[in-house]
């Protein structure tokens, strides 16, 4: 497949022509679940000229279906574009196909979506990972050139490493949610999926920028990044050391290579350590449920989606709830209503609101130290499909991505290399808030060293 990089040179007649085998590839490899609908089905005229890019079905393109992976959502229209996809319409770039994601981006492992699982272009026996399984396995695969995902607590970076690819979730409000379906407001962010860092570096240079429309939208120009990558600059590494020491031998493998890549690059390592990760995981999953149970208050079966009619609206409502929404959703929605209600908001939202900040002060002591910090995406490589049925452990598979979303850092997984049984692993580079320029430049520089 060309990259992101290649595509840009190309003139309108190429393109038509990778446009053209993409979907024939697409349609070969449909047994992969990559893509939540044929494209032919998709009226792409308006957009069908540019760099095909692949998006997460919680983009809107205006006239398109969106669905956030869910049943409720069944035959809604997006009535605009999402910001990220105007932004891509400028830069010559058009929305080609909707991929498969854990429904309303709750999960790690692309199960739980209203279409079916995602297989991983490595193992089909194995998860893509999740909740943006569906674009990590499209360009694995070699059917998207690149592709947008949304972070909440990982969902990116994780399978990205899984499959094997560069996955970026940019500083939180550098890339406007204008038109992504929300999960966790605070927490979400969209970014790109790619072959490569350099590539990574462009699709975030033409999504990012200060969308007036999005009040979370961080207020200032953006700079770019990619025309100034330089993989030479020398920096003082943080590797995370109780993180490292804690995942699996494969993983701890993988990550010692990746720290003697980068010290042989020149960078300066010191080791630090964090509190334990469980703190993360307990702060995270009643933040996140309480902006949920929100968030998707406005599912209502009234004004969205996939009506089940009835003479009476609250029969309408509960009737369009229960039948609609997942195991997952419906679990997290009451979670967060749960946490929120009076007698228990000071018990678990107040505090998870304070850890939050203790959270986000262990980074800033490291970064008053190092210009990076190192640590594992994963505990382990993709996982089997099913061996995750407990709620609680699929969500321990979280637990070294999901704090950097609680303290709003720039983070990206790069691939490390493979286990044993040919499954790639990731390491994981965070950077300063807005210091994305730096850490595409550590990016770059570690997977040059790394030569994969
Ligand atoms: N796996 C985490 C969750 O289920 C993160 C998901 C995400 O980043 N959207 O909430």
């Amino acid at each position: 497949m060309i990259t992101l990089k290649e595509a840009l040179t190309l003139p309108a007649e190429a393109l038509k022509e990778i446009r053209d085998d993409l979907k024939k590839e697409i349609a070969a490899k449909k047994e992969l679940g990559a893509y939540v609908e044929q494209l032919t089905n998709q009226p792409i005229g308006e957009y069908g000229e540019g760099i095909p890019i692949a998006l997460k079905d919680n983009i809107q393109v205006k006239g398109w279906g969106v669905t956030s992976g869910s049943n409720i959502l069944q035959g809604y229209v997006a009535p605009y574009n999402a910001t990220v996809v105007d932004n891509m319409l400028r830069h010559g770039l058009a929305p080609f196909g909707r991929t498969n994601m854990d429904e309303f981006a709750m999960g790690s492992s692309t199960e739980s979506s209203f279409y079916g699982k995602t297989l991983n272009p490595h193992n089909p026996k194995c998860v893509p990972g999740g909740s943006s399984g569906g674009s990590a396995a499209a360009v694995a695969a070699g059917i998207a050139i690149a592709a947008l995902g949304s972070d909440t607590g990982g969902s990116i970076r994780q399978p990205a490493a899984f499959c094997g690819c560069v996955g970026l979730k940019p500083t939180y409000g550098k890339v406007s949610r204008y038109g992504l379906g929300a999960y966790s407001s605070s927490l979400d962010q969209i970014g790109p999926i790619t072959q490569n860092v350099e590539d990574a570096a462009i699709l975030y240079d033409i999504i990012a920028g200060h969308e007036p429309k999005d009040s979370t939208s961080a207020a200032m120009a953006h700079e770019s990044v990619a025309d100034k990558l330089n993989p030479d600059r020398k920096m003082t590494i943080a590797v995370i050391e109780n993180y490292l020491n804690e995942a699996s031998p494969e993983v701890r493998e993988k990550m010692l290579e990746g720290i003697k890549a980068l010290q042989s690059a020149g960078h300066t390592i010191v080791y630090r350590n964090f509190i334990n990760s469980k703190y993360d995981i307990a702060t995270y999953y009643v933040i996140a449920t309480a902006e949920a149970s929100a968030n998707l208050s406005r599912y209502d079966g009234v004004r969205y989606g996939n009506r089940h009619n009835s003479d009476s609206l609250k029969e309408m409502f509960i009737q369009s709830r229960s039948l609609g929404f997942g195991e997952e959703v419906k679990r997290r929605i009451l979670l967060g209503t749960f946490v929120l209600s009076s007698g228990y908001y000071d018990a678990y939202y107040i505090k998870a609101q304070r850890a939050r900040h203790f959270i986000k002060a262990q980074y800033e002591a490291i970064f008053q130290e190092a210009d990076l910090i190192f640590m594992p995406v994963t505990p382990t490589a993709a996982f089997e499909f099913g061996s995750k049925a407990d709620p609680l452990e699929m969500y321990l598979s979280d637990i070294y991505t999901i704090s950097l979303n609680l303290a709003g850092l720039p983070g990206i997984s790069v691939p490390l290399g493979k286990n044993q049984e040919g499954l790639p692993i990731g390491g994981q580079l965070i950077g300063q808030a807005y210091g994305e320029q730096a850490l595409l430049d550590g990016a770059l520089s570690l997977e040059r060293a790394l030569g994969l």
